[in-house]
This record gives C-alpha cells, sequence and structure tokens, in this order.
C-alpha cells in the first residue's frame, strides 16, 4: 500500500492567517502545511481517504485522487468540514446521476454517525456539515458503514480494516486499522487518551506505520492541551516499525528540518510528515 500525505497541519494550517510569529511568516516547501487528510492507496485496488478536512477541494486539485472510501475520525471541523466541499463537487460533477455511477462509502463510528444525522444543531458550521453527511447518503453518492470498535471487516480478499476508539479530550475519537496482506497501518487521528482495552488492542500488533497526531511535538504544558493532544512522549510508546508525526500547529515553533533533527534524537522510528510526502507500506 502507498500512503500519500495531503496536509500535514492541525486545525489552522501554517502558516496561519494573520499570524506574523516566526514559523507562519517564513513559511515555505516543506513548512507551509495543509489541514491533515491522508490517502491510501491499496495495491489490491481501492483507496481509503483518511478524514475530510477543510483544504479537501485544494488538496483534490493538487493531486486529481480517487477514493472509494472516506473514513471520518471525530466531529471537529478541521477533520470533517471538507464534506461540504466534497458535496459540492460531486453534485456538479454528477448532476444526472444514474444507478451505475460510482457509488463511495463512509466509513465511522456510531457516535458519530449519530452526530452527524442529528437534526438538532444550532451552530451553522455543524448544520451544513451535517446537512452533506445527509445529503451524500441521500443522494446515493455515498453509503455508509457504522464500524464496531475493535471488530475486523474485509473489504476485500486481501484487504481488512478495523476501527479502534480512543478519547480526545472530551470528545470520543475513532482510528482506523487497515490491512493489506501483511502490511499494516495504524491511523489514530486525534486519539491521546489510549484506554486499557487500546493499548491492549495495539500491544497485540507491530504496524508498518502508525499515524500519530502530536500538533506541539513535545507533550503540550497546559492541563486542557495535555487532556486534548498527544505529544513525543506518548508517541514513544506506540508500537509500529515506524510512527509518522503529523497534525502540527504553528505553535510547534520549530521548522520541519529541525523537527526531523529533534525527532531522530528521541526515538529512530519517528518520521515527520509533510505535505504531498508518499510512503511505501
Ligand atoms: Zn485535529
Ligand atoms: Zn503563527
Amino acid at each position: 500500500m502507498r500512503l500519500k500525505v495531503l496536509g500535514s497541519a492541525s486545525s489552522q494550517g501554517i502558516p496561519q492567517p494573520f499570524c506574523t510569529c516566526l514559523t507562519c511568516a517564513k513559511a515555505s516547501g516543506r513548512n507551509q502545511r495543509l489541514r491533515s487528510s491522508y490517502l491510501v492507496e491499496l495495491i489490491s485496488g481501492p483507496s481509503i481517504l483518511l478524514d475530510a478536512c477543510p483544504d479537501w477541494r485544494q488538496q483534490h486539485l493538487a493531486s486529481r485522487f480517487e477514493f472509494d472510501y472516506l473514513f471520518l475520525s471525530h466531529r471537529h471541523r478541521d477533520h470533517i468540514s471538507g464534506l461540504g466541499e466534497i458535496r459540492t463537487a460531486l453534485e456538479a460533477h454528477d448532476k444526472k446521476r444514474t444507478q451505475f455511477q460510482k457509488q463511495r462509502a463512509f466509513l465511522l463510528g456510531s457516535t458519530l454517525n449519530r452526530w452527524l444525522t442529528d437534526k438538532q444543531r444550532d451552530s451553522r458550521w455543524e448544520e451544513s456539515v451535517q446537512q452533506a453527511y445527509q445529503q451524500l447518503l441521500s443522494r446515493k453518492f455515498f453509503r455508509q458503514t457504522v464500524l464496531i470498535p475493535f471488530k475486523k471487516v474485509a473489504l476485500n480478499r486481501n484487504l481488512t480494516i478495523t476501527y479502534i476508539r480512543g478519547r480526545h479530550g472530551n470528545n470520543y475519537c475513532g482510528g482506523l486499522v487497515i490491512k493489506e496482506d501483511n502490511n499494516s497501518l495504524v491511523y489514530l487521528a486525534d486519539i491521546s487518551n489510549f484506554n486499557d482495552k487500546l493499548k491492549s488492542y495495539l500491544s497485540k500488533i507491530n504496524p508498518d506505520l502508525v499515524i500519530a497526531h502530536v500538533p506541539f511535538f513535545y507533550s503540550p504544558r497546559e492541563k486542557i492541551e495535555k487532556e486534548r493532544h498527544a505529544g513525543v512522549e506518548k508517541a514513544k510508546k506506540l508500537p509500529g516499525k515506524k510512527v509518522l508525526l503529523s497534525h502540527f500547529s504553528h505553535r510547534v515553533k520549530l521548522k520541519h528540518k529541525e523537527l526531523v533533527e529533534e525527532a531522530k534524537k528521541i526515538d529512530k522510528r519517528f518520521v515527520i510528515a509533510y505535505d504531498n510526502q508518499e510512503i511505501v507500506i
């Protein structure tokens, strides 16, 4: 399988609009980051998009990728608000939709599915994301597969996925284990608290690559951020032959090169993500 990093920043992207900090003001090349999303292309055919970030359109136009499945990890804006753009694009492209046209599938947990189909919301962006999700389903652009935690699902003869679940501050956050033949990848999204079940599950597997989100690289100092986001200390305890660190905030205050050097000192398995990076697994 092949992983393409479509974006490697946290919720604001780097540079962040209006910000004059050193990280933002001088961001170019690998120091410039769109919001996080990844494309996993499988040898057996399908491809899986991991999260629909607000930069989906820009990412899509840059690489013109296809996808068969869209995994949604949790309800935060930087992970699902691309649904509005996906709806707009598909509606414009497939105006006269027939039953023979491609149908993609959402992969998500039941908590997020419930939230996306709950109409009793008052915030506008939530409403539009929920509306996009519901319309993509009702117009049959997508079907949905609600995943049960820790239950393996076969997508084809060589490919299985397993939904995993942990906490991200006060919210649940889902992750996905993708296994094709003998190769495997774990997407942890924003999971920062690993309960016993998740810990024991992870201790039994030795994936080729784990994607971990560490917006500040080091463990955050503020209590609230500590609950919400993992840092390298937590990432060190993760299994995997390689651990891809991603989802960086401008508050990381380190250039890509510096992140690479720091990471090397902490754990040889660490790889620092950058936009358009491709990793063969
Ligand atoms: Zn996030
Ligand atoms: Zn900044």
